[in-house]
């Protein structure tokens, strides 16, 4: 089975919305790590890779979408006439073939996920068997996921969707936000607080802010110093009693390796879309296993054919914790790929169908074309950041006014 074509399908993706329907509130907690709200951004690139045998696998690569789409397209002739089947060589030739290009972190990686997931779309539909069959087997038939919320009334509707877990972020004020979220939704339900770890969050900063959270009795606390930050994270790991985690901007085994080795982290944050590949993640996860970590992959602005691949490895592996998920997702999203799983009382049921179980819709692609895919929004007059919003530049955001903002 020869690999004889591959594809790529670049999309502009709407910005999801609030659980209480508004498009304000989940995009702009998710907008604090890029200062522009994500509906500007957001940008979904799909792959299909073609064999010979008639049988088309779907893939999906994260970490910079329009340039991602560009190495998927510099690495395709490399893969043209290969077996299919040989989803670890190939996954090696990838990466080598990257190495001159310093292997290029999580945009390099990105194209490795996009190319290695479709393989494994082959391979379940070749052998007429979800991939989750191909990974071991599963040890749990629905994926906990939780939702975002900015306010006491946005977390109140996402408990009303069915979701018991529930996280906010950002360094404005987190502890007032998660206050009043636990006020409105009692105790029976998860929470997390994710400060998206900007450059100029200091170790100290943020013990002051994890001490403030520790009777919150969170799931989890993400990134609460920025991921390069190991020092960080080692001393908060000995001096905060909320469980860590990180790992959304790292790719491959290699990277993961410094978050698990001690391990400084509790649970680990791998994106599907470019933490290296199907493969990738479950020896990430299976790492992590032997740290006694938990895995709660990264969603954020990702697409409906990496959290399916996401599902199936989460449905393959003991220590899976939780997954992320926009509550109300922007609805084009079913659009373009009608058979996405819908959430259920807060889970995500794991799929049957042979492969990953999703198909894209060429033409919603084709009615989305790609827009700008980074950047951080300037004030027209001034061209700099706007000072007490989500645009205003991080290291002033924790630097200044710090009595208000880290209380
Ligand atoms: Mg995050």
């Amino acid at each position: 089975m020869k690999i004889t074509r591959i594809q790529t399908f670049l999309m502009h993706a709407g910005a999801p919305l609030s659980a209480t329907g508004t498009k304000e509130g989940a995009a702009a907690s998710v907008a604090t790590a890029t200062g522009l709200p994500l509906g500007d951004t957001r940008h979904w690139l799909f792959v299909k890779v073609h064999t010979d045998a008639g049988i088309v696998g779907l893939g999906e690569g994260s970490g910079w979408p329009l340039v991602v789409e560009a190495a998927v397209r510099d690495l395709a002739p490399t893969l043209i006439g290969e077996n299919a089947a040989d989803i670890e060589r190939l996954w090696q030739k990838m990466f080598l073939a990257m190495a001159g290009h310093g292997q290029t972190g999580v945009v390099g990686a990105g194209a490795i996920t996009a190319i290695e997931m479709a393989l494994w779309d082959i391979k379940g539909k070749a052998l007429g068997t979800p991939v989750w069959n191909l990974l071991g087997g599963k040890v749990r038939d629905r994926i906990r996921v939780y939702a975002h919320a900015s306010s006491p009334e946005q977390a109140k509707a996402c408990v009303a969707l069915g979701y018991r877990a529930i996280k906010t972020g950002g360094v404005i004020d987190p502890v007032g936000k998660i206050a009043a979220i636990r006020d409105a939704v009692g105790q029976d339900v998860d929470l997390m607080v994710d400060l998206h770890g900007p450059p100029g969050l200091q170790t100290k900063d943020a013990l002051l802010i994890g001490r403030a959270l520790e009777p919150y009795r969170l799931l989890f606390w993400e990134e609460p110093v920025p991921a390069e930050n190991i020092d960080g994270l080692r001393r908060l790991r000995d001096a905060v009693a909320i469980p860590l985690a990180s790992g959304e901007r790292l790719a491959t085994i290699f990277a993961f390796r410094d978050l698990l080795r001690e391990p400084v982290v509790d649970v680990i944050q791998p994106d599907t879309g470019r933490c290296g590949g199907i493969s990738q993640l479950r020896k990430i996860g299976a790492m992590a296993e032997a740290e006694h970590v938990g895995v709660a992959p990264h969603s954020g602005s990702l697409g409906p054919v990496a959290e399916m691949a996401a599902i199936h490895v989460l449905a393959t592996l003991p220590n899976a914790l939780i997954m992320e998920q926009f509550a109300v997702d922007w609805p084009g999203r079913f659009r373009v790929t009608p058979g996405a799983v819908r959430p259920e009382n807060g889970h995500l049921i794991v799929p049957d169908t042979p492969g990953l179980g999703i198909e894209l819709v060429e033409e919603e692609v084709a009615s989305n074309p790609p827009t700008r895919n980074s950047g951080i929004r300037a004030t027209a007059k001034s061209n700099s950041y706007e000072e007490g919003t989500y645009a205003e530049h991080a290291l002033v955001q924790t630097r200044f006014r710090r009595a208000r903002t880290l209380t």
